[in-house]
Parts: C-alpha cells; sequence; structure tokens
C-alpha cells in the first residue's frame, strides 16, 4: 500500500522516490554486471546485441574475423566493448577469445555463438558443391559447438551461464535456403537440445534463436548473386515483401531484444529452446484457394 505512513522519510517511499529521482532511475538494466562474448559482432545481429547488451549493462566482448570492423564497432560501443580478432573455424581462436574475456573482465556469464556464413545453391542434392560444404560446417556448426565448448570450460566451475546461438528458419522449414545452409542450421537447434541436456545439471542454459531473413551485409551479398544487376535498395525491398505479417519487417533489434530476454534472468527457466523471430511465417501457409468471386 502506498501512502506517506508517519514517520517513514519521504525518500523512502517508492512514488517518492519516483517523483524525486526521475523513471529513468526506475529502469531496471537486465544485465547489469554482466560479461558476454558474441562471435560474429563486428556486423549485422552480432553487433545489434552487442549494443543491446551494453545499454543493459553488460561489458562484451566482440568476436570476429573482421578485424578493422570489429576494432571499429568496439571503439564505435564505448569502453564496455572489447574487440578480439577470432575465426570460429580454429579452436585456439575461440578458446583465446573466452580466455580473452575473462582476463579483459573478470568472468564469461553469456556466450552467443552467433558467427555465421550463406552458401551458393546447387541447382540439385546431385551438383551439391561438397567443398563448400565442409566450409560453412566449419563455420557455422563446429564453429559453435566450439563455442559451446570452450564457454562451458569456465562456465561448469561457476555453475551458471546462459549460452546462445544463431539458427535460422531455415533450418526449421525446407526449401527456404540451399540444403547446405539449411542443414548447418539444423544441426546447430540440435545441438543447443543436445548441449542443453548437459549443461542443465549445472545450472547452465542452452538456447537458439531462428530469425526470419534481414538484410545484413551477408544476405546482401546472396541476393545480389542471385538478382544480378539489381540495386541494393530493391532488393532490401524483396526481402521486407517475403515475410508474413504486414506492417512489420525483421530487423536485426529484434534479434538483439530476443537474445536479451534469453541471455537475462527473465528468462530463468527457459532451456533447449528455440525462440523463432518470423512474424509466424514458418507456423502456416495459406492453401491458395483462389477467392469464390473468382472461381
Ligand atoms: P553479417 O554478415 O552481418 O554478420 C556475420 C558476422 O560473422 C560478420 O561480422 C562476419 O565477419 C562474421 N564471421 C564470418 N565468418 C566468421 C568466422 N569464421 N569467424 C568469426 N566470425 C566470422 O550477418 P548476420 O545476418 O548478422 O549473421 C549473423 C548470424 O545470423 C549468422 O549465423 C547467420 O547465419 C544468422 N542468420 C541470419 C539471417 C539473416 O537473414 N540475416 C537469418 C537467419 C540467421
Amino acid at each position: 500500500k502506498f501512502g506517506f505512513s508517519k514517520g517513514a522519510s519521504i525518500s523512502r517511499n517508492p512514488l517518492a522516490e519516483i517523483f524525486t529521482k526521475g523513471f529513468s532511475t526506475q529502469i531496471r538494466r537486465k544485465l547489469e554486471g554482466k560479461v558476454a562474448l558474441i562471435t560474429g559482432a563486428a556486423s549485422g545481429i552480432g553487433k545489434a546485441t552487442a549494443t543491446k547488451f551494453i545499454s543493459n549493462g553488460a561489458k562484451v566482448v566482440i568476436a570476429d574475423i573482421q578485424q578493422q570492423l570489429g576494432q571499429d564497432t568496439a571503439k564505435e560501443l564505448g569502453s564496455n566493448a572489447a574487440f578480439i580478432a577470432c575465426d570460429v573455424t580454429k579452436e585456439s581462436d575461440i578458446s583465446n577469445a573466452v580466455d580473452f574475456s575473462i582476463s579483459k573482465f573478470n568472468q564469461l556469464d553469456i556466450m552467443y555463438n552467433n558467427a555465421g556464413v550463406a552458401c551458393k545453391s546447387s541447382p540439385s542434392i546431385t551438383d551439391l558443391d561438397l567443398a563448400q560444404f565442409d566450409r560453412v560446417m566449419s563455420i557455422n556448426v563446429r564453429g559453435v559447438i566450439a563455442g559451446i565448448k570452450h564457454a562451458s570450460r569456465v562456465m561448469i566451475p561457476r555453475r551458471t551461464g546462459s549460452i546462445l546461438c544463431t539458427a535460422s528458419v531455415t533450418g526449421i522449414m525446407a526449401g527456404l535456403s540451399p540444403h547446405t545452409y539449411a542443414v548447418s542450421k539444423v544441426t546447430v537447434i540440435g545441438i543447443v537440445r543436445t548441449v542443453a541436456s548437459e549443461l542443465c545439471k549445472y545450472g547452465i542454459r542452452v538456447n537458439c534463436i531462428s530469425p526470419f531473413v534481414i538484410p545484413t551485409p551477408f544476405v546482401m551479398e546472396d541476393m545480389s548473386r542471385f538478382y544480378p544487376g539489381v540495386d541494393a535498395q530493391q532488393l532490401v525491398k524483396i526481402l521486407h515483401n517475403s515475410g508474413s505479417l504486414e506492417g512489420e519487417i525483421c530487423e536485426p533489434i529484434d534479434i538483439a531484444n530476443a537474445a536479451l530476454y534469453l541471455a537475462s534472468e527473465d528468462a530463468k527457466y527457459i532451456n533447449g529452446h528455440n525462440l523463432v523471430i518470423d512474424g509466424g511465417f514458418t507456423s502456416f501457409k495459406s492453401l491458395g484457394f483462389p477467392a469464390p468471386d473468382q472461381v
């Protein structure tokens, strides 16, 4: 019950605190004191998530293969961000990135295995480029499980932690991407489940996020290969029109918000989950029957 009880100092009254200190002090920063390591954070979804985590009180290590862009991103995000060069196909780079997070910011609470690449499509399974398959798997799959392995190494002794991975709608609905990319993302969803089944014993949660298409650099590169000569603005329009939820588009911030939720105490009982951010795209398919007046 609110009110000014006799003898209570005005500063102890919650309403009085809001009026004297302002509403901003009442907003809870969801990752206060936490340290996160995000792979592929020089750009796109990773960068948006790093920005979101920092504005929620976290310190973030940006691990990426793009050195200049990674350094620029860390500079842009300020003193609560640090960059480390990391190629997720190299286990030693991932191990170093985990150790660097601890030496720089003293602990590791959140590991977000987000780095990933697209791939060229082949006309048929009979033409599948297995060299490309191995390359994509080494980043999208092996890079993810290596990230989980090394994050677990430091999280298990502390018996706490939140591990996130970026999967994709292509991992839950077939026919949306080349086989190789789809297989890599189905596998990420599988990795999350199998690893969560072990790490739950230590209070560590493992979840993934499956975004719908967002015009980030790798998607744009892919699109310009598919539509040679079509300008970037037009390509973005094509991507945005491919969703099903009228009036909204999928953006990096939507994934960053999901990552913040999963990484925070708000999701303290969510584990082994694949959070799909697709405006409902993979949940339904209209039958495509013509309207009665058109038959
Ligand atoms: P992006 O191109 O903006 O970011 C990907 C980042 O990963 C880049 O900074 C790149 O340098 C980094 N990277 C690539 N190979 C690496 C390696 N070997 N080691 C370390 N870093 C490496 O694209 P994005 O859309 O932000 O992609 C992030 C993740 O989201 C990927 O896993 C991608 O598969 C996934 N995803 C993207 C979409 C989309 O439509 N954009 C949809 C679903 C899932």
